[in-house]
């Protein structure tokens, strides 16, 4: 039984020393230039005094900060993948969630480095990939870390946006991810013959699957370059070029891509499995595709980070008419989704409930959020027998006629916007923290695809509020309309009645 992720490196290693494991636009590493890079990195990390720590991550979209992933997985501890384009204040706050452990920065970063140095040891990249004369390898000192392991140890935090205003960081475990990639790899018969090319970056769990599935079956994986994804035309040509066999990517990256129409001049001719998943992809999005890449199969994704990954999916088998929703399908095997209704009882076919989750696949929590945890990772509500948690999702489903789960909605402030996860009451937050807002509402135009903001000041505030959010939130979490109000509506209960709000902008914006 597979225990650690470490073991898949090791065995790729072993069967496969020469071949490349992950490429970026720099050049590729082989699996045998991988583990031992990764080694030489956790002998150091080990020799500081790391272990069973976070280790955070100023990520790049580069086969170095997947070694460094590998490297601290080495030492014991447990990555923090960080977007170090994230504005100062957003890494301050996920860093004091942290709280602890250690940074890893590289050379060219240093500048943004020292500014976390009061929180975190700041360490160096390059450093740490330094061969000691010595001990290349400190091979005694890892094989006794490996030999304390357990598979429940976490592998991996990433943050999410989180309701109260800070970000939550979801903790992973070795065994929800070897979970992920077996099942994964059973259901879509995967093998060493794949070349995977990887658009997400490493803070999304998207790319979680990129880069386990290639390591589980010894198989290639390149990075997209960022850059491609402004100029997408060139997409088509880096498929064939490294004979690219599957993708699985954020449903919004192959939206972007259809809107360039990338597929016109040349269509894939390697590729054979396209899977999506994050959001409902826009049926005509899907036909593009389809229309163009006819030999793939086509696979919808569900599942939030709380899950790792994705728990069901559905393997599109038949046409769909412009104005029909794609299934998220059934369940992965080891995986049981359950539909509470609002009385916690199990929903009837055709009756909506919320979508929760049972399995290996559940993750160790909300890292320091003991309150956050409890109320998403709970006791299974049919029974009190024994320990049985279940994530509760936040999505609602339905079973259909042909017996497949259908997603129909958020029951909360949650949405997706440009393919990023985000709380609007996270967003609320940061506006209320502004001097002289008195009071806020955020809502989403989903036809519109954009960020309202609803806010009662004396006088309009536009500028100031964007200005303070710029230095807080990313880019993507900033409202894109702003409407000044001299009184936000009310309930009786005296809170902001969100509905009345959303029908007066739906009247007024017929
Ligand atoms: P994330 O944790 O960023 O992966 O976001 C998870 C959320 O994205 C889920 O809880 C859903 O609301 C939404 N989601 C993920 N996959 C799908 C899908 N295939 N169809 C519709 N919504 C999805």
């Amino acid at each position: 039984m597979v225990c650690n992720v470490l073991e898949y490196l090791e065995r790729a290693e072993k069967l496969y020393p020469d071949k490349p494991a992950f490429g970026d636009e720099s050049g590729q590493l082989t699996y045998r230039q991988l583990a031992q890079a990764a080694r030489r990195m956790g002998s150091r990390l080990a020799e500081q005094g790391a272990y069973r720590e976070p280790v955070a991550v100023l990520i790049d979209k580069d086969v170095n900060t997947l070694t460094a992933f590998m490297g601290i997985v080495y030492s014991g501890c447990f990555y923090v993948p960080v977007d170090k384009t994230l504005p100062i204040e957003r890494i301050r706050t996920i860093l004091s969630v942290v709280s602890s452990g250690y940074l890893i920065v590289k050379k060219e970063d240093e500048q943004l480095g020292r500014e976390f140095e009061k929180e975190t040891k700041l360490l160096f990249l390059e450093e740490m990939f330094q061969k000691s004369v010595h001990q290349p390898e400190n091979l005694p000192l890892l094989t006794r870390i490996r030999e304390r392991h357990l598979d429940t140890n976490p592998l991996y935090m990433i943050f999410t946006s989180g309701s109260t205003g800070v970000p939550k960081g979801v903790l992973i475990s070795h065994r929800s991810v070897i979970d992920m990639a077996e099942q994964f790899t059973k259901t879509f018969q995967f093998s060493s013959e794949e070349v995977f090319a990887n658009q997400a970056p490493f803070d999304f769990d998207v790319s979680v699957k990129d880069i386990y599935l290639t390591l589980r079956n010894g198989a290639s994986m390149y990075i997209v370059p960022k850059s491609m994804f402004v100029m997408p035309k060139k997409l088509a040509g880096f498929f064939n070029e490294k004979k690219i066999t599957t993708i699985i990517w954020a449903a919004s990256a192959l939206g972007v891509a259809a809107s360039f129409r990338i597929l016109e001049k040349e269509a894939p001719r390697y590729l054979k499995k396209i899977m999506f998943s994050g959001e409902v992809l826009p049926m005509k999005v899907l036909h593009y595709w389809q229309k163009h890449v006819r030999d793939s199969i086509y696979v919808n994704l569900y599942g939030p980070t709380e899950i790792t990954c994705n728990c069901t999916y559905y393997i599109v088998d038949r046409e769909f008419s412009q104005d029909q929703v794609l299934p998220i399908g059934k369940a992965f095997p080891n995986t049981e989704i359950l539909l509470f209704n609002e009385e916690n009882r199990l929903a009837e076919p055709g009756e909506q409930g919320e979508i929760c989750v049972r399995g290996s696949s559940l993750a160790l929590g909300y890292y320091k959020n003991k309150e956050e945890t409890e109320k998403a990772f709970c006791q299974n509500p049919l029974h009190e027998d024994y320990l049985d948690m279940i994530y509760r999702t936040g999505d609602m489903g339905y079973i259909n006629d042909r017996g497949e789960l259908v997603f129909a909605a958020r029951k909360d402030h949650q949405i997706k916007h440009m393919g990023h996860r985000i709380e609007l009451l996270e967003v609320e937050a940061s506006v209320n923290a502004v001097e002289e807002v008195e009071k806020c509402c955020c809502m989403y135009d989903d036809i519109l695809g954009k960020i309202l903001l609803f806010y009662q000041a004396e006088k309009e505030m536009e500028k100031e509020i964007i200005s303070q959010l710029h230095n807080k939130l990313p880019k993507y979490m900033c409202p894109n309309v702003f409407y000044r109000l001299d009184k936000i509506p009310e309930n009786n209960h005296g809170k902001i009645d969100r509905q009345r709000l959303k029908q007066k902008y739906m009247e007024n914006n017929k």
